[in-house]
């Protein structure tokens, strides 16, 4: 079976790797994508035979496809995601920023439309494990804090992944504030934002791509997990299973965790 695939975001640096992925995978088809600058025809990326839409809306009414892959914002990818589920299109999301809310209203409608979409806010699989195996460690370790270091043009802080990662130790540890009960900040910001008590440190600089350590402490000892991307070929494999798991879904999925064979 092909697998006809709508693209949002075929500039970015996300969706030049998605596009090369998806014409060296015998199985997907690019049919179309949907760009803010284009509405007719692509000169970048081999998209020269790739009808290109401005309009979500238009794309979706008038292009047959398995499923909407997006990697833009927040800000066009969750009004897009919804119209793609309300068109009975399957969805992966690789975009982050999207809020609790939104990933509700999503979720309502996957169920409404039995569409399935998955929301990955890492595809990188060793960043998958790597939030994993902090769940783990979270039971013994409760004293957590994590460091993520992203490019400069990164816009959202915290990164979707250091917020997930937050949200899966949550599942094994007790709630707890961390540090001295008498801190305080000399520089607003010094001890980073804060989760359930967890702190989560922010970095951006050029060079950087995406990479994230889950420090934990304990009596006499440290654990550290860590996880780097050192490009973005890095999210391929775990889009392309997401996409081929989606196929299968008719509700939402968050955390490409639930759609791995890890058990
Ligand atoms: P990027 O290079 O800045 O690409 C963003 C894309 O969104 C560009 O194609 C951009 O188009 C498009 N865009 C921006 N505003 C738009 C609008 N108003 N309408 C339509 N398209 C619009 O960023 P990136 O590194 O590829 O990342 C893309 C997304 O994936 C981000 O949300 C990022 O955080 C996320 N991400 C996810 C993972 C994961 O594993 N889940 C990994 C890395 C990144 P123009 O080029 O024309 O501006």
């Amino acid at each position: 079976m092909t697998v006809k695939i709508i693209l949002a975001g075929p500039r970015g640096k996300m969706g030049s790797e998605a596009i090369k992925m998806i014409h060296n995978e015998q199985k997907f088809q690019l049919v179309a994508c949907i760009d803010k600058k284009n509405n007719t025809k692509a000169d970048f990326n081999h998209l020269e035979e790739t009808p290109i839409y401005y309009d979500a809306e238009q794309c979706f009414s008038e292009v047959s496809a398995d499923v909407y892959i997006d990697l833009t914002i927040p800000e066009i990818g969750f009004p897009n995601t919804k119209l793609a589920l309300k068109h009975n299109l399957r969805a992966v999301v690789g975009t982050s920023g999207f809020t609790e809310e939104n990933i509700q209203e999503l979720t309502r409608i996957a169920n409404e439309n039995a569409t399935g979409c998955i929301i990955a806010p890492n595809f990188a699989l060793g960043a998958v494990l790597m939030m994993l195996f902090s769940k783990m460690a979270a039971t013994y370790f409760p004293d957590v804090e994590i460091i993520e270091k992203h490019h400069d043009n990164k816009l959202d802080a915290p990164s979707g992944t250091a917020t997930k990662t937050v949200e899966m130790i949550q599942q094994t540890r007790e709630s707890k504030q961390q540090g001295h009960p008498d801190e305080y900040e000399i520089l607003p910001g010094a001890r980073g934002a804060q989760n359930d008590g967890i702190r989560i440190h922010s970095m951006r600089l050029p060079g950087l791509v995406a990479h994230q350590e889950v420090i934990f402490g304990g009596q006499s000892q440290l654990l550290t997990i860590k996880h780097d991307s050192f490009n973005r070929e890095s999210f391929m494999d775990g889009l392309k299973l997401a996409v081929n798991e989606v196929l299968e879904l008719e509700t939402l999925i968050y955390g490409l965790e639930n759609v791995m064979d890890i058990n």
